[in-house]
């Protein structure tokens, strides 16, 4: 069989899904020469069952806003694949969310996760809930009304939900709380808890820390080092603030950051002090990110992306689709050497193809972000240890996973000039989800 049909027949399947179809076709793109040549794989049809999630769950969540208003919106659990281990993937809320949407994510989830070599299935999950310019009140009686259904399918050993886009230690904190209500114990039923309630030190930090440490194998890799490097960084949520900390400390100079209002340039660097600001200013005053330009008097830039100002490294973390074709032709203009993903599928194919042509190194999301969900991971050992590992033992498996899939991508991806991350995180991550498959008889 043809790829094309393969890919055509998917199609059919899951009609109005460009976003899972994207993700889709890059993973099939590259692993599809192992696949046809391994009669194991092939003969047991495993992309075919691949590309279908074990099961997709969708439901009605109704709860009263602070005007006593009954408002009504759509969640979603997507549990993936569990060849490799419980469903684990984060909760997004976002208006924005859809079954597309979230099956693109589970299935990237899935190879993500089997590339930090940890015991976690792929899964993902959200609302079309919008947390921007709610109350806490109202927050919480969402996540409460939310987990009145999800309680059913998840659990420590089946199903383990963290946070993603929207959902941060207090929306995690909300959902833990009414969990342990409804079930009446205290387990680690999602990843992402504050210290305070059993969760791991440095979660928070984790992808944010994850993606600079895999630049910065990269750069070792072709003799090269962070120091002084200029890296444009979009997004100034979770993924986006703790990647600005890592590469100050590491010696790069974050000079952009966004949210979907606008972009700041600060061409003497978002570090130091300035860098407080926004992690007070998105964490505490959940503010806009104009207000940053408007106190150090730095350019802003409304309804734009990030992408052409001069840099060496370009780091997308705001969200999927952000940085097109045109995005990409501005940025190789402009200098760029290196682009990891901090979002999930921030990179359009046109966008990807152009970075190949021209000789930049690119890191795909499920390589480079991978280091949250390991954290996770580490978080679900320290739960059933009921131990706290200090921060550096956990900064120090951090750095070995992101080594370790760095080392995996250049296993996999090698190529006469340069490692091909793209082919090489798809087929290290396919081959172990499905020598797992073959050995559960294709459960
Ligand atoms: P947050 O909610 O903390 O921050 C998201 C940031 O992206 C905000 O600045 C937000 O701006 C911006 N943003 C969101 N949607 C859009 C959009 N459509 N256009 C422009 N900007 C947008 O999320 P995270 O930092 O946790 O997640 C960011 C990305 O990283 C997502 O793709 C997520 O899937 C991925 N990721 C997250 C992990 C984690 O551990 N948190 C792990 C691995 C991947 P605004 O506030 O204006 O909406």
């Amino acid at each position: 069989m043809l790829m094309n049909d393969f890919l055509n027949r998917v199609e059919a399947r899951n009609p109005d899904q460009p976003e899972f179809m994207q993700a889709v076709h890059e993973v099939v793109e590259s692993v599809w020469p192992v696949y046809e040549s391994t009669p194991e794989f092939y003969q047991s049809k495993l992309l075919d069952l691949m590309v279908e999630p074990e099961r997709q769950i969708s439901f009605r969540v109704s709860w009263m806003d602070d005007n006593g208003k009954i408002q009504v919106n759509r969640a979603y659990r997507i549990q993936y694949n569990s060849a490799l281990g419980p469903y684990k993937g984060g909760m997004r809320f976002h208006p924005t969310v859809n079954q597309s949407i979230l099956k693109f994510l589970g299935f990237e989830q899935t190879f993500k996760n089997s590339l930090t070599m940890l015991a976690m299935g792929g899964g993902k999950g959200g609302a079309d809930f919008d947390p921007k310019g709610k109350s806490d009140h109202e927050v919480r009686r969402f996540c409460k009304n939310m987990m009145m259904e999800l309680y059913r399918h998840i659990g420590p050993d089946v199903d383990v939900p963290a946070g993603d886009i929207g959902v941060g230690q207090r929306e995690i904190g909300y959902m833990f709380g009414a969990y342990g209500k409804i079930k009446n114990d205290y387990t680690g039923v999602l990843t992402g808890r504050s210290l305070g309630l059993g969760g791991s030190p440095l979660r928070s930090q984790a992808t944010g820390f994850g993606v600079v440490y895999f630049v910065e194998e990269m750069l070792k890799n072709v003799g090269d080092s962070l120091e002084g490097k200029r890296v444009a960084v979009s997004g100034s949520g979770n993924v986006a603030q703790y990647a600005m900390k890592k590469l100050e400390e590491l010696g790069g100079l974050a000079i952009t950051a966004s949210d979907s209002s606008g972009y700041v340039y600060d061409p003497e660097g978002i570090k130091g002090e300035k860098l407080d600001y926004l992690l007070d200013l998105k964490q505490k005053q959940r503010g806009r990110i104009s207000e940053y330009a408007k106190k150090y008097k730095t350019q802003y830039f409304e309804n734009k992306k990030p992408w052409d100002v001069a840099c060496d490294i370009a780091l997308p973390c705001a969200s999927q689709n952000e940085l097109y074709a045109e995005d990409a032709k501005e940025l190789v203009k402009n200098g760029v050497k290196y682009v990891a993903e901090g979002a999930n599928m921030p990179t359009t194919p046109d966008a990807m193809a152009i970075f190949k042509e021209s000789g930049v190194l690119f890191a795909p999301g499920k390589a480079s972000n991978a280091g949250g969900v390991a954290t996770s991971g580490f978080e679900m050992s320290q739960t059933s240890q009921r131990l706290n590992w200090e921060p550096e033992e956990v900064d120090r498996r951090l750095k070995g996973v992101m080594q370790s899939i760095h080392a995996q991508c250049a296993e996999h991806g090698a190529e006469k000039k340069q490692i091909d991350y793209v082919k090489g995180a798809n087929v290290a991550g396919f081959i172990r989800v499905a020598n797992a498959m073959i050995s559960r008889g294709l459960e």
